[in-house]
């Protein structure tokens, strides 16, 4: 036998051998996989959703599930949606700065195979060289179209990392001019960043992206009245009703239902991103983080379920193109050291009690300014406790009724305190070592009311910053069995590479 039959016949083997192994187990035979250099023999995806919650580890995902549960009188999860995904793998987060790492670095990591410092964008450690993300290379070499949704502004770090190249993610300007020379499709969540000015009136943008051919929709009727049929579409929030006056969508427990949702957006995406070749969209919901930071699972379980929402649309493209859709969920990093479990209830939970907070800590953190102003005092703040909060003092006629939401001496004590810190103006208030660790960052009155009410649902959190806990990610759809196992997160771009056959 020649060398060369020799090689034919050993090749029919080894083919034989795999068609074999796979009749045994799919996964066996699916892929070769030498880290980072993965072949998969399965049918492969030309649509790719990669929805991200920034800030979302097994926690904030199970406390919502728990929270559904809870919300029927039973102890007992109820699925979201990627629950039900076929596949959960599990990604370590860590960074070259940090175990705790940021967003910037992460989603770098997603987009690029490479781990780099906190804080820096698709970029090395030397802060020299740039790197090639998915994105770019999608649409380069495939002629896939790309989408990038956000709930919080456009040019922060996550969404960036997606289409930008920063030694520092508060390049925000920067990034707002590769996000206008990106060519991308579809991009829809909150307003451009100006580092600049530091805010987010920068109306130039606008002008730029239309030269650059996108239709700019930055009011809901214009994001209504999108056909799905433009070439290239940029959605910003709202210019009214913004509730944290950072230009980032509402925290969805805010959300008027008269301003879009994350839903709309990816919906809205999807029109405009479906063609025969291909599209990427990654979705990001930014404020899962924001308010994991700040300590207030309510805003957390809210947003968690409107991400969820909008998974939904994804899954429902999928089923109309089952073995052209690839489904990716995962988080970037844990925030907050989020657990269900906390010292003061021990085995108790009742997370039913988060339905009654009505609004975000932020959207609270206006009435606290105002009663600052005001002079209010403490007794006469106790009614806007109740009604945000649900949190009450014994005197209260529903106390006996409510003792779960009754605050206890100690409890009482604790928010007096915090209210005395808060009705100092920011500028002048110095916090000793304790209450660094009570506040945080944040407004005394409104975290400490957070803090309690989360206590109460037996909720603990251990950080205002992010944490070291991987995250899961969970897929569905053509490839989703690349995506078992626990593996760093930098895999989750070569799996993607190696599925889409992009260099
Ligand atoms: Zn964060």
């Amino acid at each position: 036998m020649s060398f060369k039959r020799f090689k034919k016949a050993l090749l029919g083997i080894v083919t034989a051998f795999i068609v074999f192994a796979g009749v045994l187990s799919p996964s066996a035979y699916a892929a070769v996989d030498n880290g980072t250099n993965i072949t998969y023999f399965g049918a492969k995806p030309k649509y790719v959703f990669m929805f991200i919650a920034d800030g979302l580890s097994y926690s904030q995902m199970g406390i919502t599930s728990a929270y559904l549960g809870a919300m029927q009188g039973k102890v007992e999860n109820q699925a979201l949606t990627m629950m039900n995904f076929p596949v959960v793998g599990s990604a370590a987060t860590y960074d070259l700065t940090s175990f705790a790492p940021d967003s910037a670095s992460t989603a770098t990591s997603y987009a690029t195979g490479y781990k780099t410092l906190s804080g820096v964008i698709n970029m090395d450690e030397t802060k020299s060289k740039t790197y090639e993300t998915i994105t770019e290379k999608l649409k380069k070499q495939m002629g896939w179209k790309i989408g990038i949704i956000s709930s919080v502004n456009l040019n922060h770090a996550t969404p960036a990392a997606f289409y930008g190249h920063q030694a520092s993610r508060g390049n925000y300007y920067e990034l707002s001019q590769e996000l206008i020379s990106s060519g991308f499709e579809y991009y829809a969540g909150g307003k451009l960043l100006d580092s600049r000015t530091g805010d987010f009136n920068n109306l130039d943008v606008y002008d730029d992206l239309k030269a650059n051919g996108y239709t700019v929709a930055t009011t809901t009727a214009q994001f209504k009245a999108l056909k799905g049929t433009e070439e290239k579409v940029a959605v910003f929030s709202d210019d009214k009703d913004f509730t944290d006056d950072t230009g980032a969508m509402h925290y969805e427990v805010d959300r008027p239902a008269s301003q879009p949702s994350l839903k709309d957006y990816v919906s809205a995406g999807i029109k405009t991103l479906e063609n025969d070749k291909g599209f990427f969209m990654m979705v990001e919901s930014g404020k899962v983080d924001w308010a994991s930071h700040a300590n207030d699972a309510a805003s957390v379980v809210k947003d968690v379920l409107a991400f969820n929402e909008a998974l939904d649309e994804a899954v429902a493209f999928a089923a109309s193109h089952p073995s052209e859709t690839l489904i990716i969920v995962t988080g970037d990093h844990e925030t907050g050291g989020l657990s269900i479990g906390f010292a003061g209830t021990g085995y108790d939970t009742h997370l039913d009690l988060l339905s009654k907070q009505k609004v975000s800590f932020i959207e609270y953190d206006k009435q606290v300014a105002k009663f600052r102003e005001n002079g209010t005092e403490f007794n006469d703040v106790l009614a806007s406790v109740k009604w945000n909060f649900g949190l009450m003092t014994k005197d209260d006629e529903a106390s006996a009724a409510n003792p779960l939401l009754t605050l206890s001496d100690y409890e009482l004590a604790t928010i007096k305190a915090a209210y005395a810190k808060s009705m100092t103006d920011p500028k002048d208030r110095k916090l000793n070592d304790e209450e660094n660790i009570l506040y945080g960052t944040y407004e005394p009155f409104t975290v400490t009311l957070t803090h309690i009410l989360n206590q109460k649902a037996g909720i603990g959190w251990t950080s205002y910053a992010h944490t070291g806990l991987p995250v899961p990610v969970f897929a569905m759809g053509a490839g989703e069995e690349l995506f078992e196992g626990f593996y760093d997160n930098t895999k989750v771009f070569y799996i993607i590479k190696a599925l889409t056959d992009v260099k």
